[in-house]
């Protein structure tokens, strides 16, 4: 019951740099997926690619049911929602309602349904009482939290977050990981890069480790004590 499949997936950018060199993985529907890995292996590369913001140069990629390409990305947008490393990546609107409102709108959504969903989602943050604030203003783990209520905001069945406790204080990290496990029991499957091997250990029910733009072990999160 794989919502994730990865088959030989190659990624070589422009300037030749080869990220992805074959790298294969599958991801059970409704886990919580922590993708490890040094700083250069190919994790935001191959995150990129779970939301149809790269194409598959060469490979498959699976996600949701459907083969990610040209005429699937946009669908595909819509069912997984990628949260980039640094919130001022996409965080841009003038209030935190409108930038949350951004996604729903996109979607040809009623104005009732886009408001409902922007409500839902900033309370599943707890940013409810910020929504008429500038983002420009908020701390760095609040502006995170808004890039999370925009994601969240569109429904997702699936979100990919790309190392989503960096540069939060304990406090901050508390909080994520609690909106995560939210999710987590609401069914949403959950993908977390990570080179944190602590919080992989302590969060996740399944590891993949990504070394060189290959899969050097997926499996259960006892792999990281063989690892070492
Ligand atoms: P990770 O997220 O694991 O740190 P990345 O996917 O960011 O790895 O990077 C994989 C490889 O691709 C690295 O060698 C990195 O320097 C290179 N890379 C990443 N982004 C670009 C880019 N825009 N242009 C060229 N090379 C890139
Ligand atoms: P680095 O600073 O080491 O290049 P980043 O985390 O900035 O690493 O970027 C990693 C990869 O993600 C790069 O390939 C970069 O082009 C891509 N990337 C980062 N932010 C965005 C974005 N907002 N939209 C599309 N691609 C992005």
């Amino acid at each position: 019951n794989a919502v994730i499949e990865i088959e030989d997936l190659h990624y070589t950018y422009r300037d030749g740099t080869r990220a992805l060199k074959g790298l294969s993985l599958s991801i059970p529907r409704g886990s919580r997926v922590a993708i490890l890995g040094p700083n250069g292996a190919g994790k935001s590369t191959l995150l990129l690619h779970l939301n149809g913001l790269y194409l598959p140069q060469r490979g498959k990629v699976r996600v949701a049911g459907l083969e990610v390409n040209a005429r699937t990305a946009r669908e595909i947008k819509a069912r997984v929602g990628l949260v980039f490393q640094d919130p001022d990546d996409q965080v841009f609107s003038a209030t935190v309602a409108e930038d949350v409102a951004f996604g729903p709108v996109n979607m040809g959504l009623s104005p009732q349904e886009v408001e409902r969903r922007v409500q839902e989602a900033l309370a599943a943050v707890n940013m409810e009482a910020y929504r008429d604030k500038a983002p420009y203003h908020l701390s760095y783990g609040q502006k995170k939290r808004v890039a999370i209520a925009g994601v969240l905001a569109m429904g997702p069945e699936i979100i990919v977050l790309d190392e989503p406790m960096a540069y939060l204080d304990p406090l901050g990290q508390d909080t994520l990981l609690e909106i995560l496990n939210r999710l987590h029991r609401r069914g949403t499957t959950i993908l977390v890069a990570t080179h944190d091997v602590d919080m992989a250990a302590a969060w996740a029910d399944r590891v993949v480790i990504v070394q060189d733009g290959h899969t050097l072990a997926q499996g259960s999160p006892s792999l990281l004590v063989q690892e070492e």
